[in-house]
């Protein structure tokens, strides 16, 4: 007698487990809806901000999303983080604290939290996110001006301030701090931009600095990428803790067993992907992501862009 197929878990908050370039293949938690963020950055690959705020209150329920992590975490499918990520600024949660401590007594499987920082300055934040494994905050300048032309924040942010943040969580926090400059060309890519944020890192003293650029479709079109030779130029200023964060390619294996076009579609919802990212993370073969793809164009959920040298899909 044939068997029932396994329907696949339905999830509201987790996608993935998607190849990341810093935590190998990641679960990404999306617990703040798109797209509340304290920032409305000139680089964002999720359009514009459509709630610019620093209001930290549960948008999403606790318990709800560690039910979907449990879940996900029984499948036994290869995940290396489980990462606070998508479509907004996780620490505008005011649970994340909660769930991180959640996560933790459930499994080994580290967290990572992908933060813009701002909100580090606030203590509530920084006690929330002291049992995470790793945090990567995002610095650009320590110029108010400059702050404000990159990131478009909420009035009220100063980046000293936050900067402060960081270094007084470096001081309590005693999992890793990978730090990320992302390095814009023509706004903060000169060798003085550089040295002004300098003595700054000294003091934040992250495990690593991860030297990042507009790799995918910006919020803005001005807002273009700097030349592998000016992030190499920069890395040397940097030390040895720094390095270019280049394209994870993961071996060619699929990954996760349930409906390709669903993965596909959810992965799209969450960022800007190329036909290769897409091969990594369903098992597809080139063809067969075309085909889905091209049915998607077709219905008009998916739309297409050319960012550098590649064509990047999105809804
Ligand atoms: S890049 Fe991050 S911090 Fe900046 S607007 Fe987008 S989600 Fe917010």
């Amino acid at each position: 007698m044939p068997q029932p197929k396994k329907e696949k878990e339905k999830f509201l908050y987790l996608y993935g487990p998607v190849p990341s370039r810093r935590l190998g293949l990641s679960l990404g938690i999306d617990i703040v809806p798109h797209k509340n963020c304290s920032y409305d950055c000139i680089y964002c690959q999720l359009g514009t901000t459509d709630y610019k705020t620093t209001s930290r209150k549960e948008y999403t329920p606790v318990r709800g999303i560690l039910e979907e992590i449990k879940t996900a975490v029984a499948n036994k499918q290869r995940i290396d983080y489980i990462t606070f990520s998508g479509s907004g600024e996780p620490t505008l949660h005011s649970g994340i604290g909660r769930i991180i401590d959640g996560v933790k007594k459930m499994t080994s499987i580290p967290t990572a939290v992908l933060t813009n920082g701002s909100l580090l300055h606030q203590s509530d934040v920084r006690n929330d996110l002291i049992h995470a494994s790793v945090v990567l905050p995002t610095l650009c300048t320590v110029n108010q001006e400059m702050f404000i032309k990159i990131h478009r924040s909420v009035p009220q942010l100063d980046i000293m301030e936050i900067v402060r943040g960081y270094i007084d969580f470096r001081r309590m926090f005693k999992g890793l701090i990978w730090l990320e400059l992302m390095i814009i060309k023509g706004i903060n890519d000169k060798p003085e931009h550089i040295t002004g944020m300098r003595s700054v890192i000294e003091e934040i003293a992250p495990d690593r600095i991860h030297l990042n650029t507009v790799a995918r479709p910006p919020s803005e079109d001005y807002a273009e990428p700097v030349t592998a030779e000016v992030l190499e130029r920069i890395k040397a200023m940097l030390g040895s803790k720094c390095e270019i964060i280049a394209e994870f390619r993961p071996p060619g294996e699929g990954h996760g067993d349930g409906d390709p076009s669903e993965s596909i579609l959810s992965i799209i919802q969450r960022r800007p992907v190329t036909i290769e990212d897409l091969i990594e993370v369903s098992g597809l073969t080139r063809g067969e992501i075309i085909e889905r793809i091209e049915q998607l164009m077709k219905e008009g959920t998916v739309i297409s862009s050319i960012h550098g040298d590649r064509r990047y899909y999105r809804t």
